[in-house]
C-alpha cells in the first residue's frame, strides 16, 4: 500500500465533495494514507477536519510563503492550538520561501519560515518545507539551524549536491510528478544519489501530475507513478520500493 506524502485533497479544483471521493476510493487504488497538507489558516483548519473525521488521513498545518503577511503572532497561536488539539496533526507545513513569482516580499518569507520553524520546534513537530528557487538561501538559514524532529523537503526541485547537504541535515527528500518528466535530468541525479531509507514519493495533488497523465488534473493515486519512476532510477523492484517509502513515510511523520 502507498503512502502519498503530501496532497491537498481540500482543493476546489476537485469540486463539491471532492476530498470525499478521494477518501472513499483510497483501497481500489492502493493507497494506506495521505498527508494532507495546509497552506494557509483556513486550509490548515480543513485538513485537520479531515483527519479527525477520516482514519486514514493525517494533517499538516502552516502558511505557504506565498501566504506570508499572515503569518502574525496571532495567527501562529492559531496553528499552534490546531497542532495541540489534534494528534493526527503530523506536522508543520507547509512552510518555506518561494521565489519563483516576483513580488512576494522574501523578508517576509523569510521571517514567516523563521517564525514556523520556532513553532515545530517548541511543538517538537517535524517540518514540510517547500523551497522554490531558494535552496541557496535555504542552506543559508539552516547553517545556524538543526532539524532534531527531522524535516521533509517536499517536492524536491535542486540538485544532487543540495539533496547531499539536507540528507546531512536529517531531512527526507520527497519526490513528486516532476521526477517523471523528460527533462529532469538534475532530479535523477538527485534521486540517484538520495538514500532509500530517506526517499519519500508524493503527488502534490492537485498539482503536478506525473507522466504519463501529465495534462490533467492531479490525485493521490498517481503516487504509484512516482514510484514507479523512482523505482527505475534506483534500479529496485516497484514492490519493494513501494514497502520502503511506505516505511519511511511513516518514520518521517511518527505514524503509528
Ligand atoms: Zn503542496
Amino acid at each position: 500500500m502507498l503512502i502519498d506524502s503530501h496532497a491537498h485533497i481540500y482543493d476546489e479544483q476537485y469540486g463539491e465533495g471532492g476530498a470525499d471521493k478521494i477518501i472513499s476510493s483510497m483501497d481500489e487504488d492502493g493507497l494506506e494514507y495521505i498527508v494532507c497538507v495546509g497552506c494557509d489558516l483556513p486550509s490548515s483548519q480543513t485538513c485537520v477536519d479531515l483527519a479527525k473525521s477520516n482514519p486514514r488521513i493525517y494533517a499538516t498545518v502552516g502558511v505557504h510563503p506565498y501566504d506570508a503577511d499572515t503569518v502574525t503572532d496571532e495567527n501562529i497561536q492559531k496553528l499552534r492550538d490546531m497542532a495541540k488539539v489534534c494528534d493526527k496533526v503530523l506536522a508543520i507545513g507547509e512552510i518555506g520561501m518561494d521565489f519563483h513569482r516576483d513580488g512576494s516580499d522574501r523578508q517576509l518569507q523569510l521571517v514567516a519560515m523563521e517564525k514556523q520553524y520556532d513553532l515545530a520546534r517548541e511543538l517538537h513537530l517535524p517540518i514540510v518545507f517547500h523551497q522554490r528557487d531558494s535552496y541557496g538561501e535555504f542552506v543559508e538559514f539552516s547553517k545556524t539551524r538543526d532539524y532534531p524532529d527531522g524535516a521533509i523537503m517536499h517536492c524536491f526541485s535542486s540538485s544532487r549536491e543540495i539533496a547531499e547537504y539536507f540528507v546531512k541535515k536529517n531531512f527526507y527528500i520527497s519526490f513528486s510528478g516532476t521526477v517523471t518528466y523528460n527533462n529532469a535530468v538534475n532530479l535523477v541525479r538527485a534521486a540517484e544519489y538520495v538514500p532509500l531509507d530517506r526517499l519519500l514519493v508524493e503527488t502534490d495533488s492537485p498539482y503536478l501530475t506525473p507522466m504519463p497523465k501529465r495534462y490533467g488534473l492531479n490525485y493521490p493515486k498517481n503516487v504509484a507513478l512516482v514510484a514507479k519512476r523512482l523505482a527505475e532510477i534506483k534500479g529496485v523492484p516497484y514492490e519493494q520500493m513501494v514497502r520502503i517509502t511506505n516505511e519511511n513515510a511513516k518514520r518521517a511523520f511518527r505514524i503509528k
